[in-house]
């Protein structure tokens, strides 16, 4: 019996190679022996979109369709809630509730999520559930970088055939790139978008600088009302508005990674599932191909659906804010909260609140690569992506 190429290359447990130096987003791979494909397969060495575009829905996104160009291949989209929302989850529980359904249906015989670790709320443990309450234990963002990826290994190992993986963008393109090593019959990847992660130590400094109570908060999320809502331990909620935000302490928080991304809205999972094109209280979901449509099929009964809508005009917003955010001026809560209230009266609404949260990240991550990584510019930032920077003056 031959060896799989692969199996001849040692992981190192825990990885400390990792080829993609500060621009690494601990996605896992390396940390399996799997590492023996990172220089095709990591997000951060080798920008291929396109191409597993292309081998994963049957087509690359249509440039000339600016739709596309924003939410990449689809064949439809929709804001979704559950009737019943799953307590504790980031949402109304929709990725977990699909999650569930394969599994106690038998369309796969495990799904890799990530857990916490039993001390710390928010340090990820990925696994590979084989049980709804295992899966239900993954239920809410980890927000922090999170080696998904590791359990790679335990795949092959297991003899698994049938699997869902459960990720962010940098995590399922280097998944789509091994994909075929694998030894599945059938993969379905269910992703979430993704912006502006940080590492355990990062988060807690974003914590520290902007909730009241650190310790207390069980969940965040950046809403489309234009703030952020911090959940505690006693059930209250904590918003802040984004203008407020303590952008001179925080311009460092963000791993490079996230500063040097270009997939927010996971445009190799077959499946995505995030929140920043519906309206509030709603999920977004984006339908890819006919593998998440089989998948979405399954919930259908458990949701209520609306029609996408989008509202106002993002582009001068868009365009303001990029001095603000690359000198890291930070405004004083009055003039933010005011500013909050005024932008969430006239601002951009539904798909046009995801252009614009797309656009502001894309312009000032298409910055700092240009400024800290600028002999990889050209390769690492996708067409699509240029395309959506050149709409606006960006500063040297
Ligand atoms: P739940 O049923 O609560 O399940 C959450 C799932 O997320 C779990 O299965 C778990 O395995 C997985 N997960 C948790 N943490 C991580 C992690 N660090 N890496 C990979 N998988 C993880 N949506 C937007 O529209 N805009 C955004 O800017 C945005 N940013 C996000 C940033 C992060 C780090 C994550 C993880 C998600 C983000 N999302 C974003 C998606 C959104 O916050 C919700 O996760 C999504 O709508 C699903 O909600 P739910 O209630 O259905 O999920
Ligand atoms: Fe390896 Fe993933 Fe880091 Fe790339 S992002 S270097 S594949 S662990």
């Amino acid at each position: 019996m031959t060896l799989a190429p692969h199996k001849k290359a040692k992981a190192l447990k825990p990885s400390s190679r990792r080829p993609a130096k500060e621009l690494c987003s601990e996605c896992g791979l390396c940390d399996t022996y799997y590492i023996h494909y990172v220089k095709s397969a990591c997000a951060f060495l080798n920008q291929q979109i396109a191409d597993l575009e292309a081998t994963i829905h049957g087509r690359s996104r249509d440039l000339d369709n600016q739709d596309e160009w924003y939410f990449g291949v689809s064949q439809d989209m929709m804001a979704a809630r559950k009737k019943e929302p799953i307590p504790g989850a980031q949402w109304t529980g929709i990725v977990s509730t699909i999650a569930i359904e394969m599994l106690t249906r038998g369309m796969v015989e495990g799904v890799v999520c990530v857990q916490n670790t039993e001390d710390d709320r928010f340090q990820p443990k990925p696994v590979i559930a084989r049980t709804p309450e295992e899966i239900l234990a993954a239920r809410v963002n980890k927000p922090t970088l999170s080696p998904n990826l590791s359990v790679l290994e335990q795949i092959e190992q297991s003899g698994m055939k049938r699997l869902l993986v459960i990720g962010v963008g940098c995590q399922i393109q280097a998944l789509r790139a091994v994909e075929q090593e694998l030894g599945l019959e059938k993969l379905y990847v269910l992703g979430t978008p993704c912006v502006d992660n940080v590492t355990r130590a990062g988060l807690q400094k974003f914590l520290d600088t902007t909730s009241r109570s650190p310790s207390t908060v069980v969940y965040y999320e950046f809403m489309q009302d234009f703030r952020v809502h911090f959940k505690h331990e006693d059930g209250s909620t904590e918003t802040v508005p984004f203008f407020g935000l303590n952008t001179k302490e925080l311009k460092d928080v963000f791993a490079p990674s996230c500063m040097s991304c270009f997939d927010y809205v996971n445009s190799l999972a077959d499946l995505v599932v995030g929140y920043m094109g519906a309206p509030f209280g709603w999920q977004w979901i984006v339908v890819r191909n006919d593998r998440g449509q089989e998948m979405l099929d399954l919930v259908q009964d458990q949701i209520d659906t609306q029609p996408v809508d989008s509202k106002g005009d993002r582009r001068n917003a868009v365009q303001q804010s990029i001095p603000a955010y690359d000198k890291g001026v930070t405004l004083p809560m009055w003039a933010a909260k005011l500013m909050g209230v005024v932008i969430e009266r006239v601002g951009p609404k539904g798909l046009e609140y995801a252009r614009f949260s797309i656009d502001s990240h894309f312009t000032r991550n298409y910055l700092y690569v240009k400024r800290h990584h600028p002999e990889i510019l050209d390769d690492h930032v996708p067409e699509y992506a240029k395309r959506i920077v050149g709409q606006y003056k960006l500063p040297d």
